[in-house]
Parts: C-alpha cells; structure tokens; sequence
C-alpha cells in the first residue's frame, strides 16, 4: 500500500494505532520539517520502525519559509563559527548529490561597498577560507572582481557604492520540496508518516515516555501510539513539546522571524542572485532570482508572538524596499511591486545578553529524564548531520533496552526520491527528453520546467498519467494540472487545496497572480479525486483564500505608514 496516499490515510493512522499497542514502534518522530522527515529516513534505513507525525502538513513549519539556500552560510565565518561553517559545507555538498533537481548551484555575487562589512582584502581571505572549510572543488572556488567587472556582473548594482567584488557558489533550494522528497524517500523505505495529527500529551509507564495521544485532525479522532523511543524535532514548538513533557528550564528556543517578499522578474531584473549589505544596520540579505520571479530577503528580529501565525509587518516591508533600493537604486521598487510574501520563525538557541543575528545558527539536543530526546536549531542545509546525531540518541537507548540491533547512519549515500541523476548535468537532459516524449499531450516547455525541477525524475509518473487522461482531458493545461493534483494526493500526502498550492508547489509564493484563475480549477480537480462534498470544497477555498489574502496582508498597515 502507498503510504503517503490521503486517501487511505485514515485507514493507515488507525491501523498504526493499533499495532503500535502491541509492538510499538521503535522510534516516534514529532514534527515533520526538515528535521523531523530526516530523523525519519536516518532511522527507517537504520532499520528501525519509524513513525512520524506532524500536527498539520509537511513543512508547514519553518520548512517551508526559509530563505531556501542550501548554503555554507559565509557569515558563519563573520561569527568565527569555524565548525559550524565546516560541517555545514560538507552538507551541502551532500544535500547536491543526493537531490540535485532541488539544489541548484547558484553563483552569487558579493558586492564590495564603502564601509560595507566585507572589505576589499577580507572578502578573498574569507571566502577562501570558507571554501577550504567547504572542501568546495577547484572549479567551482570564488573569484574576485573589480568594480568595472561588478558592474558588469550586475549593471543594476549602484555604481556609487561598488567597490568591487566576489562571485561564490552556493546552492538554490525549494525547503518544502525537500522536506517532501524526505517523507516520499523514507516512506518508501517503509517509514509511516502522518500529517494532519497533532501530538497533545505524552504517555508514560515507571516514569519513562512510552507514547503519545495526538489529535487527527482530519478524522477529528483522538488515539494513542506507542514507541520505544520517541524525538521531539518541532522545531520553533520545540519548546512547547517539551513543556508538554517537563518544565522546560536551562537551555530555551529564541525565536527570530525573517521575511521575504517576491517580485517579477521584469520589475526586479537581476541576471543573478545577489547578496548584499544592508545599509542601515551590520546584515546581509540575499536577492535571488527564481523562475519569473526575484525574492529578496530576509529579516531577522526577536519574536515573541503566536508562533502558528507569523506573519510579514509593513516595517518588515520597509527594511528590505529600502536594503535594495539602496543597492539597485535605478529599480525604483515601492510596495506595489511586491508580488507575495512569506515569513518563517528561526527556532535559534537562546543566548544572554546576544541579539537576533548574532545568535548561533548551532543544533542542540536536550535529553529529558522521561528519555524524550528533542532537537532543534541548525539549518536545513544541516538537517541530515542533525537527523543522525538525534538518532545515534534514539539507538543508543534501544540498544541499552536490549534486542535488535540497528546499523549505523547511511544517510550519506541515500538518494532522495527523484533525485536519481548521475550528474546536475543530466537534470537538463531529462528536461529535453520529457519534451520530447510529452509531444502528443502538448507538453510545454513550462511545465516541463515545472514538473522536473519539482518532482526530478517523479514528473515522468505526472506526463504518464497525463497520457491516460488524454482521452478525457482535452484541454492541455487542465490535463497537466489534474495529472498533478492526482499525483500530489496519491504519492505525495497532499490533503488540501493549501497544501497543493503552497509546499507541495510553491505557486502562493512564485506566481501568486496567476493563481486567482488556477486555485478554483485546482480545487475542483481535489475535490473529485479526494471525494469533497461541495461544504467540504468550500471550506478548503476559504482557508486558501485566508492564505492568499494574509501574505499581503502588511499592506494596510503600510498604507497607514507611508500616508
Ligand atoms: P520546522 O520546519 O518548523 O518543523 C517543525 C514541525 O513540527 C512543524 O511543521 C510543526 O507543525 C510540527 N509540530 C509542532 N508541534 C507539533 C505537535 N505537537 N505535533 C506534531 N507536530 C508538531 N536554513 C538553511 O539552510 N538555508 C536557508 O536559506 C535558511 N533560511 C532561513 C530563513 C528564515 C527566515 C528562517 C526562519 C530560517 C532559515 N533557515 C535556513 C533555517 C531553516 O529553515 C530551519 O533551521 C529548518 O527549516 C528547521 O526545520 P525543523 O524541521 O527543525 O522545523
């Protein structure tokens, strides 16, 4: 049976349920972002039974609002976290091989600017020894520009600051197809994973955590699951978790929220992304270009709100139009430029007396006396080193409990679904050869992009069945669309209109306008695969619309601002 398949999920939740009482898993997950999915494919491909359950969707949490770089992070070195860059580096490379249809290698450009926090002699000498710490390969190192070659590089750059600069790779990702390719991977291994079930308290025997009651949120069902082990990876609720399970004292989460906002590419025209000093304060943000589209970000202030609903502040606006204004003067970008938006709360480790930036960007584990293990901070370009180090806990105590024995991590090696590509070249290749093969269906040329950069080589079971539903489907767009929302439902836990809009394809954030003509057809198409009643569709367009409407929703505020 499938198991990441909405439609027998319930089935497959209960069925869980009542095996776990009598052999209980081996290992629990809580949360299913970045983290949790890769505890979870580090342990099924140890060989221990693993459950995983996540209180809404996948990457509905921090996983999907990143500023999706898989990145060495340079300003790491700024802080002279010599390690962490280090470790950090070698994920990436690692993250590439593993998954290169969703980490595409990105060249940015350094600008170097008057009393810029990268200086015209220091900008080599970090980037130098960043790479050395990376181990990045011989062709693929920096190289210095002056200010004539900058501007070149990049003509919108301001000529009036430009010094010079640097051209350094780092690589692009989309954070919720990565936390996807985890769960598809790890459920194929045999891992079950749940979204839509929210963990409420913990169940104990002589004093040990033993399992968890969760609500299903689309059965509206309360059960119990049982686990010989159990890691808590719920990231900015980490805290929360664990204060279900102890009071939470010593070592706590500091949350930081950064925003991004999205332009057009034709409004926001760089040739590459860009990561540049913002004038009014000692940060950095990044301007990436994506598709159609050019997303600049982020922010990066305390935050002590609903953690459920972070949401993008007419100041937050403010911050990053005036950062690239400064920058990309001749652009002229006001608030009616911006496209969409979204926002994600780093789940950091609290430091007296540090500010949000200057936070490190470490993981941490805390182990309770229950024998809750919980994990938070990192990156997601580290999510698979802190997977292994969380369940290296996990193994330790099931070895410790006696009987079966488990491998070590192999992670390193484990292809993500779709990913099988020998080389990034080969990415480009495929693209080719699906055209080519799509030619009776109208394949376009966008949605093969679409499809391949999404699914890797998954988009080939999409141009399949959009063959099959050629017959019924006239209309090419409406084929390709149904061919995906099928797909999605099936193979990829896709259980609302949000999730197929948001994290499984990203179009709230990358084509926003041209969503207001798709997002009714996308949920007709769900709700005859999904068997909605017309209540049932309703209410899944309002809870999107809420969504579409609340990534825009600083625009009031603004008005007020600048009147
Ligand atoms: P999350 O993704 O938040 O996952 C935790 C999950 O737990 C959530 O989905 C939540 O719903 C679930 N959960 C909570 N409570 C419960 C419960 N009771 N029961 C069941 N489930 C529960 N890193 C990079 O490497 N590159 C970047 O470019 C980058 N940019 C960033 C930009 C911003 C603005 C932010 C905020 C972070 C960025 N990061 C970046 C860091 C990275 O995004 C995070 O470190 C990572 O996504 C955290 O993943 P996680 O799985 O730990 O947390």
């Amino acid at each position: 049976m499938n198991s990441l398949d909405t439609r027998t999920r319930s089935k497959r939740l209960q069925d869980a349920a009542e095996l776990s009482k009598e052999s209980p898993f081996d290992l629990l997950v809580i949360g299913g972002g970045a983290t949790g999915a890769g505890i979870a494919l580090d342990s099924i491909s140890r060989g221990m039974s693993t459950v995983l359950l996540e209180k809404v969707d996948f990457a509905w949490g921090t996983s999907s609002r990143s500023t999706k770089l898989i990145h060495g992070g340079l300003r790491y070195l700024k802080q002279l976290d010599v390690g962490l860059v280090r470790e950090v580096g070698r994920e990436r490379a690692i993250v590439h091989r593993n998954a290169p249809h969703i980490a595409h290698p990105e060249e940015l450009l350094l600008p170097i600017v008057e009393n810029g926090s990268l200086g015209k002699y220091s900008t080599p000498v970090g980037l130098w020894v960043y790479e050395k710490l990376a181990g990045v390969k011989k062709d693929e190192r920096f190289y210095s520009l002056d200010k004539r070659e900058a501007l070149v590089q990049e003509p919108l750059l301001n000529e009036r600051v430009v010094r010079g600069g640097a051209i350094y790779r780092e690589y692009r990702t989309d954070d919720a197809r990565l936390v996807t390719c985890l769960a598809k991977t790890a459920s194929k291994q045999g891992a079950s994973l749940f979204n839509y079930t929210k963990v409420t308290s913990f169940i104990y025997e002589a004093e040990q955590v033993v399992g968890v009651r969760l609500r299903d949120e689309i059965g509206k069902k309360e059960l119990e699951l049982f686990a010989r082990t159990i890691i808590n990876a719920a990231g900015p609720w980490c805290d929360e978790v664990r204060s279900m399970d102890t009071k939470v004292s010593g070592k706590r989460l500091q949350l930081t929220k950064g925003s991004h906002l999205v332009f057009s590419q034709k409004r926001f025209p760089i040739k590459r992304a860009v990561y540049f000093d913002v004038r009014s304060d000692e940060r950095m943000v990044f301007a990436i270009p994506r598709g159609g589209c050019t997303y600049l970000g982020t922010t990066d202030t305390l935050y002590q709100r609903d953690i459920d609903n972070p949401r993008t502040s007419a100041s937050d606006v403010d911050y990053l139009l005036a950062a690239a204004n400064h920058m990309f003067p001749g652009l002229k970008l006001t608030a009616a430029d911006v496209e969409s938006t979204w926002v994600g709360l780093r789940p950091l480790i609290h430091e007296d007396g540090k500010g949000p930036t200057e936070l490190s960007r470490k993981d941490e584990i805390f182990n309770s006396k229950s024998g809750l293990i919980s994990i938070a901070g990192g990156k997601l370009t580290g999510y698979r080193i802190m997977a292994e180090r969380a369940v290296d806990q996990a193994m330790a105590t099931l070895t410790a409990m006696g009987g079966s024995k488990f491998k070590d991590s192999r992670t390193e090696e484990i292809t993500l679904d779709g990913g099988d590509f020998a080389h990034y070249s080969e990415v480009s290749t495929y693209k080719e050869r699906l055209l080519g093969e799509g030619d009776q269906i109208s394949l376009s040329v966008d949605w093969v992009h679409h499809l391949v950069d999404t699914y890797g080589k998954s988009a080939q079971d999409i141009v399949e069945r959009a063959y099959e539903l050629h017959p019924v489907e006239q209309d090419p767009e409406r084929r390709m669309l149904r061919a995906e929302v099928e797909y999605s439902v099936e193979c990829e836990a896709c259980a609302s209109l949000c999730d197929f809009l948001i994290r499984r394809t990203g179009r709230l954030y990358f084509q926003r306008p041209a969503l207001a003509k798709l997002y009714p057809l996308a949920a007709d198409l769900m709700a005859t695969h999904l068997g909605w009643t017309d209540e049932q569709k309703r209410i899944q367009i309002l809870d999107f619309e809420s969504e579409y409407e609340a990534v825009m929703s600083w625009q009031e505020e603004y008005a007020g601002i600048s009147a």
